[in-house]
């Protein structure tokens, strides 16, 4: 995977966590509270693993990161349908 801003090769990894992550469009507002209702309603979209998280590094997204511009382009196709 190549980086998008500048170019170089992106090595490749997984995007971890403790679960319960979510994309939130621009211009929608933070929700107080988190629950998958609320974020459905803010139009957000819920990423795999959930929040039971997953010591299994094939439930977690294939990612690849750029040191030079700090930056992470993370692959959920395996994990969503
Ligand atoms: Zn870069």
């Amino acid at each position: 995977m190549l980086c998008p801003k500048c170019g170089n090769e992106m090595p490749k990894g997984i995007l971890g966590g403790r679960g319960y992550n979510f994309f939130l469009p621009e211009g929608e507002t933070y929700p107080k509270l988190l629950s998958d209702r609320i974020l459905k309603k803010k139009h957000a979209v819920l990423l795999p693993p959930d929040i039971y998280g997953s010591w299994d590094v094939n439930g977690w997204p294939s990612a690849f990161w750029c040191k030079e511009c700090k930056m992470v382009i993370a692959d959920y196709s395996h994990l969503m349908k």
